[in-house]
């Protein structure tokens, strides 16, 4: 069986009999696919730290006859996550993101765009040059966007009246038309997120921007608050699925 050889990011690891791990990676150029890393629990000596999560690595794995797992031959670090693991916030976002990725996206489906994204965005995270939060708004902007799920932030999603002709600066945002929705149309009610027009604007522009420029970006408190409950609350309605780190996310940002 011939060897494939990929850049990838670690999403989970877990143990595997009494020195074995299987290790779940989304790879630049075979999509998310989980391998067996033969004796990675017992001795650090064949994988050293490099199967860590959230690690950008090489990796050489080949598949197997049969249904077994592949076989993960070599793992190479090209970018140890090592600020993310000191800082509790950083793993919390890390998590989330990786989660909603291993949940979404199936085996065996190539997603260069959405590698590229999350490679990128663990970069990002972990030279700790742009805050977390407004980082986290982009990637969810983002990964909506590639699995079609793009919030429509323009125009009512009833009547297609243009955000500039809405009466008033508090927007609804409904997660079921996927946008937002001027006062005119539809019942509001509590399902619908409430938001200011400058924080739509700067989703807008988060979802617009080169991503140099859309990360320069300078938010206030609340308009941090109000895209990151909007983005969150849309991706678990869209994606409908538990996110387990979200819920941690939450409660250590509630003690902060
Ligand atoms: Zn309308």
């Amino acid at each position: 069986m011939p060897d494939f050889s990929t850049q990838a990011v670690v999403l989970r690891s877990v143990d595997y009999g009494d020195s074995d791990k299987i290790v779940t990676l989304f790879t630049s150029g075979y999509g998310k696919i989980s391998a067996i890393a033969k004796g990675a629990k017992r001795s650090m000596k064949r994988f050293g730290g490099t199967l860590e999560l959230f690690s950008l690595v090489n990796v050489v794995w080949s598949r197997r006859r049969g249904t077994g797992f592949p076989f993960l031959k070599e793992a190479t670090a090209i970018r140890p996550p090592d600020r993310i693991r000191r800082n509790i916030f950083k793993t919390a976002y890390a998590s989330y993101w990786t989660e909603l990725i291993d949940k979404w996206i199936e085996k065996g489906d190539r997603h260069y765009a959405t590698f590229e994204l999350l490679s990128y965005v663990l970069g990002r995270l972990d030279d700790s040059e742009i805050d977390d939060s407004l980082l986290s708004m982009f990637f969810q902007v983002k990964f909506l966007a590639l699995c079609g799920f793009s919030p429509n932030l323009k125009v009512c999603s009833v009547c297609h009246k243009p955000l500039d002709a809405f009466f008033g600066n508090r927007l609804y945002f409904s997660r079921i038309k996927g946008g937002v929705v001027c006062s005119g149309c539809g019942i509001h009610n509590n399902r619908d997120i409430l938001l200011s027009r400058g924080t739509c604007k700067l989703l807008l522009w988060i979802s617009n921007a080169p991503s140099d420029k859309a990360l320069r970006i300078r938010f206030s408190g609340a308009s941090k608050e109000e895209g990151t409950r909007l983005l969150e609350g849309f991706c678990v309605y869209c994606f409908n699925k538990d996110f387990k780190s979200l819920r941690f996310l939450r409660e250590i940002r509630k003690e902060k």
